[in-house]
């Protein structure tokens, strides 16, 4: 319990997330029933869980051990406001530019009518999703927002892996990671071969000056040079070291959006669900009211089953 408590923590996951974390480590409520989002609510913002409860109204210290500290508990109660702002209408201005129309290429931006009804006195506001025709008409006709939000999710819901597939990208990805690793490796061993040469080099020219072999003019020279090769060789390795790291940080974003893409889609912000459309898929295409849309790598991994019996052939 004390992991879901920490994972709420952090604000990134979506109450429907969380429950199934707390599912698959065999959590349920005390009647054996399964979890729901109001019960994990309440649990979440229970003071009991950091050693307070309430009695008529009035908060008491209670004298059993509490499950989390006031701290955590406190960051939880920021987690929860923040992700329950609304959310409706960022999607407008956070969908532009992430879609092409298909006839044309022109991108895909969303468009705001608002329709006064005189009778009732309302004002209800229309957002359409269609294309910007900088290049001429083009007759492909605006959808609803709503619809055009539909589309992605359904897309992008695509990747969201059950647990056969999960455990089979992980071994994909540890395979992956190996070899990477192992090809940074031996490159790093050798330029770090070729910095020890250099330094040599530079060793001996500061000797062959002291021995007066060379003149202090030749001696600049060829110390600029072998500077330079140096510089030239730090940089390298400190590229390897780094492209090293980003693999590392890549494979957990694959891992976290594969596994959250559903419920990001479904509950998370407008900036959680773009940042995951940009990193999950490319070419999203609006053509005749539909989505085509297209997966990177790795994740068209997890579509495809000829590339899964590839891993366990391995
Ligand atoms: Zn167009």
């Amino acid at each position: 319990m004390k992991e879901v408590f920490e994972l709420a923590s952090t604000g990134i996951y979506s109450l429907g997330y969380l429950i199934k974390y707390a599912e698959r480590k065999g959590l349920k409520t005390k009647t054996g029933k399964h979890l729901g989002k109001s019960h994990l609510y309440n649990v979440l913002t229970s003071p009991t869980y950091y050693g307070q409860f309430y009695q008529d109204g009035i908060l008491y210290q209670g004298n059993y051990e509490p499950i989390i500290d006031k701290t955590l508990w406190d960051m939880i109660q920021k987690a929860l406001k923040n992700r329950s702002k609304p959310k409706v209408n960022s999607w407008d201005t956070d969908w532009n530019g992430l879609a092409y129309c298909g006839v044309c290429g022109c991108a895909i931006t969303i468009s705001n009518k608002v329709k006064h009804f005189k009778r009732t006195d309302r004002t209800v506001t229309y957002s359409y999703a269609h294309c910007t025709h900088r290049r001429g008409d083009c007759v492909q006709p605006p959808i609803p927002v709503k619809a055009f939000g539909q589309m992605v999710l359904e897309a992008v819901s695509k990747i969201t892996i059950d647990k056969e597939a999960w455990t089979l990208g992980v071994q994909l990805l540890k395979e992956k990671h190996k070899h990477e690793t192992n090809t940074n490796l031996n490159q790093l061993k050798n330029y770090e071969t070729e910095y020890h040469t250099y330094q040599a080099k530079l060793n001996k020219l500061v000797d062959m000056r002291a021995n007066e072999e060379l003149t202090k003019d030749e001696f600049m020279v060829q110390k600029n040079d072998v500077l330079k090769e140096i510089a030239g060789v730090e940089a390298r390795i400190n590229d390897t070291k780094l492209s090293a790291r980003s693999w590392l940080e890549l494979t957990e974003e694959y891992l976290n959006n594969a596994f959250n893409a559903k419920d990001i889609m479904q509950d998370g912000t407008a900036e959680e669900k773009r940042k995951l459309i940009l990193s999950v898929g490319e070419n999203l295409i609006l053509k005749d009211k539909t989505m085509q849309f297209s997966f990177k790598q790795p994740y068209d991994v997890l579509l495809l089953p000829k590339y899964r019996t590839n891993v366990l052939g391995d």
